[in-house]
């Protein structure tokens, strides 16, 4: 059977609310299914091989760490993440490390250099941190289902003219707190403000993720076997009906 290869961007640097619990989750669902998988991290001063990661993830981070981490991605890193993308890898990027998947990042009089992978650009604007729990309707082309998940952040992300955000916010702010949109997607690469973490409480991402990696080196389209999801179900009910009670669109 394929094996899954994930790449951790920054482990120990892009990681806060739990955003580990994706990886985790991750592993999970494929040693359940039999799936052989390896997870591997790269950190500063590391090379990426961009025909050794069918999935790629970066978690959120503070300011200071995205800074370094912000520096580290350019060039040799930018270049083998896009190679990797290119050539059918899938990616996942949470807060911190979504907003690093755009242009650049603006701080006030700072500017962090982004990857540049999609039309998108964040900003610290005056105003309070947009935190809370959130829901957002999604369709990745199997009709509309609710992402349900945590913010966190003080950066305004907005999407240039040709990107799709990921979804549309139910409860919560989303990107900027203006608009309506949550997160990019573009092909099998997703960005998203959502923490919680992300994957547990919304299993079947999780598994479209892992498809989509693993259809980089099977071929075609992959199926995976349906898991007992009682447990991550009740997770995303309840994370729902506290984005419910919180602010609505
Ligand atoms: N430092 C970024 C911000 O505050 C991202 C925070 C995060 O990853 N939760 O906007």
């Amino acid at each position: 059977m394929t094996e899954l290869r994930l790449l951790a961007l920054y482990p120990e640097h892009m990681n806060i609310y739990a955003d580990r619990g994706n990886l985790l989750f991750l592993r999970r669902r494929c040693e359940w299914r039999g799936i052989p998988v390896t997870i591997r991290g790269v950190g500063l001063g590391e090379p990426i091989d961009p025909d050794a990661c069918d999935l790629l993830y970066m978690g959120g981070g503070q300011d200071r760490d995205q800074r370094l981490v912000a520096e580290d991605l350019q060039g040799e890193k930018r270049e083998a993440i896009a190679a990797a993308l290119a050539d059918g890898a899938a990616m996942l990027a949470v807060c911190g490390g979504y907003q690093l998947l755009g242009g650049e990042y603006r701080l006030g009089e700072e500017t962090l250099p982004g990857l540049g992978l999609v039309d998108l650009r964040t900003e610290r604007e005056p105003g309070p941190r947009l935190i809370g729990n959130i829901a957002i309707e999604v369709d990745l082309g199997d009709g509309p289902r609710v992402l349900a998940g945590f913010e966190n952040h003080g950066g305004r992300t907005y999407l240039g003219p040709s990107e799709r955000p990921l979804g549309r916010v139910l409860h919560g702010h989303g990107n900027n707190g203006r608009d309506g949109t949550e997160g990019v997607r573009r092909g099998k690469l997703i960005g998203t403000y959502m923490h919680g973490p992300l994957l547990p409480q919304n299993a079947w991402l999780a598994d479209r993720l892992i498809a989509w990696a693993l259809e980089r080196r099977s071929g075609g389209p992959v199926e995976l076997e349906p898991l007992d999801d009682t447990l991550e179900r009740a997770a995303h009910e309840s994370t729902l009906a506290a984005a419910r009670r919180g602010r609505s669109r």
